[in-house]
């Protein structure tokens, strides 16, 4: 988005603010499912957690995407903003039998990660067809944080207990309709990629009533000039090409499934913060911004880039800060970058802010969470207001003068 439309936003609605832009979230969708053109049925479940606002939802919603649910506060989100409980895949981890039962009754496709609750709710509800994710131990990303098909890794059930699996559902007469992987946020490779659903592949074979297979997600999105980026064209042409051969050999046209939650709404979002003080000290110049990481967590969370630009000053001469926030930790956004010449009162942009931003952020050091606007054909729209003191009061017992 521009810095001139931007900036009006953040004086119509204040900062510090999130800023949505639909069409470039239409515009990663477009590009997704023209790239896998030639596979027959495909499914792009958006990843709610990512970014969880109801507009944002129903904007999904309107796109043709299904939602990829971890919770079942999430499935109830997405029933909210008018997804078909059949549009709607639960892929939780570690979560209890009654949560998965309370998703399977609405009617959504539920997904198991662990052999113990795949054999409790094989034996309660053998009618009810499950998706099983699978482990494929393979490492798709460079960072262990973000990494999660590893060996050691929590999530999925390991491609060697496959054996497990298939005496688990003969046992319980159990019907097996949907095999899925997950690998991690950051595919550089796409060979990787390839390989860990060859894996996949080989598992589908041993189950007779599939439906669909789910790839997960896990692609890279730019966050500078220059940065590697999944090459999706390349992957839709050769996973395609790998699946339609597969269902060939099958016997049936499967659906192929993915679960975008960053490269959906990443480059989408922008959070708009307000410059509380430059302080020069004896090696750095700093920017304090009217933020924190109660607002935006991921750059010490894992060390994310997010491209800061002056709103206020865009054509400026620029100069080195360190952008930081207000809480009392450290929390640095940015290390001597290089930033058009900042005075107090100016606005920040902090781009890549849609996915894992505003869905992180806390109420920490008692401050309020941002307000979330939706910039749709031309229009800002508040898609969430800015809390105020009452809501963070709202849930706390006062227990008066007792003491
Ligand atoms: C988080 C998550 C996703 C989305 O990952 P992105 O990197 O945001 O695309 C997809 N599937 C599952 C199971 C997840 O937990």
């Amino acid at each position: 988005m521009k810095a001139k439309e931007l900036l009006a936003i953040a004086t119509e609605f204040g900062a510090p603010v999130y800023v949505y832009d639909s069409a470039k979230i239409q515009k990663q969708y477009d590009r997704l499912t023209k790239a896998f053109g030639k596979v027959g049925s495909l499914k792009v479940n958006y990843a709610a957690k990512a970014l969880s606002n109801l507009s944002i939802l129903r904007f999904m919603k309107h796109l043709g995407c299904g939602l990829d649910t971890v919770s079942i506060q999430e499935v109830r989100l997405g029933l909210d903003a008018g997804f078909r409980a059949d549009e709607i895949i639960f892929t939780p981890n570690g979560v209890s039998l009654e949560e998965l039962e309370e998703a399977a009754a609405l009617g959504v496709q539920i997904n198991i990660d662990n052999l113990s609750i795949l054999e409790q709710f094989g034996s309660k509800h053998p009618e009810i067809p499950v998706c099983i994710r699978i482990n494929p131990h393979v490492m798709a990303g460079g960072n262990s944080k973000i990494s999660v098909g590893h060996i050691d890794s929590k999530f999925g059930i390991s491609i060697h207990q496959l054996p497990h699996i298939l005496r688990i559902a003969k046992l319980t007469d159990l019907k097996i309709n949907g095999i899925h992987m997950h690998t991690g946020s950051d595919i550089l490779d796409i060979d990787v990629f390839l390989y860990a659903s060859e894996i996949l592949f080989d598992a589908a074979k041993q189950f007779k009533d599939l439906e669909f297979i789910d790839f997960g997600s896990g692609f890279k999105v730019p966050y500078k000039e220059g940065d590697i980026q999944t090459n999706i064209e390349e992957l839709g042409k050769k996973l395609g090409k790998r699946f339609n051969e597969f269902c060939e050999e099958y016997g049936k046209s499967l659906t192929l499934a993915f679960e975008p939650g960053k490269y959906l709404v990443s480059e989408a979002g922008y959070f708009l913060a307000a410059v509380n003080v430059v302080k020069q000290t004896t090696s750095t110049v700093f920017a304090g911004i009217d933020s924190g990481f109660n607002h935006l967590i991921r750059p010490m969370f894992y060390g994310s880039y997010h491209d800061i630009r002056n709103l206020s000053n865009p054509g400026g001469k620029e100069r080195f800060y360190s952008v930081v926030g207000y809480v009392c930790e450290t929390d640095t956004f940015a290390n001597n970058r290089r930033i058009g010449e900042i005075s107090e009162g100016d606005v920040l942009a902090f781009s890549n802010a849609g996915a894992y931003c505003f869905a992180m952020a806390s109420n920490y050091n008692s401050r309020y969470r941002p307000a979330e606007v939706l910039w749709h054909k031309g229009e800002a729209q508040l898609i969430r207001k800015r809390e105020t003191y009452e809501d963070l009061k709202h849930n706390q017992i006062d227990i008066g003068t007792q003491f």
